[in-house]
């Protein structure tokens, strides 16, 4: 597996390259790297930068995202594939090229499988009896503290 660039550690979800393919685990490996000059001017660019924050953003949060339906009633797994349906939905260029037109096309196009991939995991997604009962616990909790604090001051 690849290395990043900078700090040799293994790229993870933060991952993110420049036009000349050269791979990093995070922005701040990017950025203290000062040889990437061609990037802000790509054409590319900002459609790479958004979907990767896009995905970062989606794999933090959609576990949490799932189980919120059980705590409190929404968002319906059906809910959030169509919000993913909407996003892939701004990158059909992107689908056409299949990743043929350099690097961050390649990469953009990655993500829409990833996030493909995503869909089919939240369609699937079995809520878990313990991990519940976990949060619900913590959810009680909060608003506990909440209502002491409203009460209190
Ligand atoms: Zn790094």
């Amino acid at each position: 597996m690849k290395r990043c660039k900078v700090c040799k550690k293994k790229p993870r979800i933060r991952r993110r390259v420049n036009n000349e393919g050269i791979l990093f685990c995070s922005d701040d490996c990017y950025e203290e790297f000062e040889d990437s000059p061609n990037d802000m001017g790509h054409p590319y660019i900002d459609d790479y930068e958004a979907i990767r924050y896009e995905y970062i953003q989606w794999i933090k949060n959609y576990v949490d995202n799932l189980y919120k339906y059980w705590l409190y009633g929404a968002p319906r797994k059906e809910d959030l594939t169509e919000r993913i349906d909407d996003l892939l939905g701004e990158y059909i260029d992107f689908y056409g090229l299949e990743g043929q037109d350099g690097v961050f096309s390649v990469e953009i196009y990655n993500y829409l499988i990833d996030f493909e991939q995503l869909q089919e995991e939240i369609q699937n997604f079995e809520v878990d009896g313990k991990e519940l009962k976990k949060r619900r616990k913590a959810m009680y909790e909060e608003q506990r503290r909440r209502k002491e604090e409203e009460m209190w001051g």
